[in-house]
C-alpha cells in the first residue's frame, strides 16, 4: 500500500454539512439522559459519527445527477436497465432482482433454498443472515479459519473458510439438510476481514462437487477485491474489476447491501448469474415484500444512485484512499498503544474493549463502558459489539452467557470525514487511556430479549 503521505484525498468537497463538539458538561448530561445507551442520543449531539459504516457514505456529483433523472414509472423504468447492466457489467451476474436493503435480498433468498431444520453453511453469517436463518428454524453454521477469531494473529486473509470442515460438512449433510453455502465478503463479524481468490475458488469447487448452490454476501465486496489486489502477490497487477468478475464467477448469486459498497443511502438486490429459473421464484417473493422486479422498494432515483455508485465502489483511487483511511486510524491507534484487532479489517477498527479496560471484569461491560467513555471525552459515537450485542443470559441456568470478545467498533463512513477527524479519533483515545485505571464498569437496569443492545439501558457502577 502506498504512504499516505504520497497522496491525497481523489476528491474535493463541493457541499459540506457542519458538526459541533457540545462542552463536556453537555456530553455528560445527554449520555445520562440517553441512559448511556448512544443508539438514544440525537446526531446533532455527535461530533464524529463511527456507529456504522452502512448508508453513511457521501454520494458524489455524478450520483445526485442521476437522482435528477430518477424514472419514477411504476413498470419498466430506465434506471432499472442502468442498473441491470452495471451488475452484469461489474458483477457477470445477469438477474438482478432489486430490494430496499440487503435483508430483504436475504429475505427473499432464504425463502427460496432454507426451511425448517435444515443448516446453512458459511465462513461467518453477518447477524441479519443469522436472523433470517433461525427465523426459518433452521441452523447456522459459521467455518471461519482458527485465524479468524484470533485478534492477535497477523493472517492476510483472515475471513477464509475453513475446507477441511466444510468438506466434512457437505459430505455429511445432503441438500435436504444443508442446501446453500454463503461465502460474506469481507466478513463483517470478525471485523471486515478479507476472502481470498484460492479460498472463494475452492470453496466453489467444493459446493460444485457437492451440488450446492455457493452465494456470496457482497456487500463489501470491492474492499474484498482491493485485499485481494494488495496481499496476493498474483493479484497486483490485475484491475479491481477484472479482481471481481472473477470472484463472483465461483459463485452462483449474491446478495447485496448497497449501503456499503455501492456507496448509497438505502438500497439492496439480489442478483443471479445465470438461473432463470431462479430468477423467476425470486420475482415472486419480491412482489409480495419488495414491489414490481424493475423497482424492488426502491425509487428510480435510488436505483440511478445505485448503479452509479456501483462503478465508484470500485475505483482504484477511491479504494486506495478508503482502505488507506482505515489503516491511517488501525496506525494511530497501534501508536498510542490501545490495543486493535489486527491487522486492520476494510470498514472500521475495532479495539479490544476487555484488554483495554481490563480492571473491569466481563460482567460490568468493559466495552459499552468504553463506548459511553468516548461519548463523555470527545462526542464520538462507537458502537459495543461485545457482550451487550451478542451476549445473552441463559434461559435454562439464569447464567450470562458471552461472547468469545469484547469489542468496540470504530466503523468509517466512506468520503464522509477527512484524516483530521481521524486524528481527533485517536487523540481521544489517549487521553482516555491516561485515566483509564478510573473508569468504571456498567449494569443493565433494562434489557430486551433479543437484539437488546439496540434498546437497553444502562448505570454506571
Ligand atoms: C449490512 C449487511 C447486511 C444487511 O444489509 P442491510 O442493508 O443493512 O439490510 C448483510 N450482510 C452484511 C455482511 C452486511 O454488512
Amino acid at each position: 500500500m502506498r504512504n499516505r503521505d504520497s497522496y491525497a484525498e481523489p476528491f474535493r468537497i463541493k457541499m459540506i454539512e457542519p458538526i459541533k463538539q457540545k462542552d463536556r458538561e453537555t456530553r455528560e448530561d445527554l449520555i445520562k439522559k440517553a441512559h448511556y445507551n448512544v443508539f438514544n442520543l440525537k446526531a446533532e449531539d455527535v461530533y464524529i459519527d463511527l456507529l456504522t459504516d452502512s448508508g453513511t457514505s457521501a454520494m458524489s456529483a455524478n450520483q445526485w445527477s442521476g437522482m435528477m433523472i430518477g424514472d419514477e414509472s411504476y413498470a419498466g423504468c430506465a434506471n432499472f436497465y442502468n442498473l441491470e447492466e452495471a451488475i452484469r457489467d461489474i458483477l457477470g451476474y445477469m438477474y438482478v432482482v432489486p430490494t430496499h436493503q440487503g435483508r430483504a435480498a436475504e429475505n427473499i433468498l432464504m425463502s427460496m433454498f432454507v426451511g425448517e431444520k435444515q443448516t446453512v453453511i458459511g465462513n461467518m453469517h453477518f447477524d441479519t443472515t443469522e436472523g433470517h436463518i433461525r427465523l426459518r428454524n433452521a441452523v447456522p453454521l459459521n467455518l471461519v479459519i482458527d485465524e479468524g477469531l484470533n485478534p492477535d494473529t497477523d493472517h492476510p486473509f483472515k475471513g477464509n473458510i475453513n475446507l477441511e470442515k466444510l468438506e466434512e460438512a457437505l459430505a455429511g449433510q445432503g441438500p435436504e439438510e444443508a442446501p446453500l453455502v454463503i461465502m460474506t465478503v469481507t466478513s463483517n463479524s470478525n471485523g471486515g476481514q478479507p476472502v481470498s481468490m484460492d479460498n472463494m475458488r475452492d470453496a466453489s469447487i467444493l459446493a460444485k462437487k457437492y451440488n450446492r448452490p455457493l452465494i456470496i454476501d457482497a456487500a463489501r465486496f470491492a474492499e474484498n477485491c482491493y485485499f485481494i489486489k494488495q496481499r496476493d502477490r498474483a493479484y497486483h497487477n490485475v484491475s479491481i474489476r477484472d479482481i471481481a468478475r472473477e470472484m463472483f464467477s465461483y459463485a452462483d448469486g449474491c446478495t447485496m447491501s448497497s449501503k456499503k459498497d455501492a456507496l448509497v443511502n438505502i438500497g439492496g438486490f439480489l442478483a443471479f448469474k445465470d438461473n432463470e429459473q431462479w430468477y423467476e421464484e425470486a420475482v415472486q417473493i419480491q412482489i409480495c415484500y419488495e414491489g414490481f422486479r424493475t423497482y424492488g422498494g426502491l425509487a428510480g432515483r435510488d436505483l440511478e444512485a445505485l448503479a452509479r455508485g456501483l462503478y465508484e465502489g470500485t475505483e482504484e483511487d477511491y479504494l486506495e484512499d478508503r482502505i488507506g483511511q482505515v489503516a491511517y486510524l488501525g496506525q494511530k491507534m497501534t501508536d498510542a498503544g490501545i490495543p486493535i484487532m489486527k491487522p486492520v479489517g476494510g470498514h472500521g477498527v475495532f479495539v479490544e474493549g476487555s484488554k483495554f479496560l481490563s480492571h473491569i471484569p466481563r460482567a460490568n461491560l468493559p466495552a459499552q463502558a468504553l463506548v459511553v467513555e468516548l461519548y463523555r471525552e470527545a462526542g464520538i459515537r462507537a458502537i459495543e459489539l461485545g457482550t451487550c450485542a451478542f451476549g445473552y443470559t441463559d434461559p435454562e441456568t439464569g447464567e450470562e452467557v458471552y461472547p468469545n470478545q469484547d469489542l468496540v467498533r470504530l466503523a468509517i463512513p466512506r468520503r464522509a470525514y477527512t484524516d483530521r477527524h481521524m486524528d481527533q479519533v485517536a487523540q481521544a483515545f489517549e487521553k482516555i487511556a491516561a485515566r483509564k485505571g478510573r473508569i468504571s464498569g456498567m449494569e443493565f437496569t433494562y434489557q430486551a430479549e433479543i437484539l437488546r443492545h439496540f434498546t437497553a439501558r444502562y448505570r454506571p457502577l
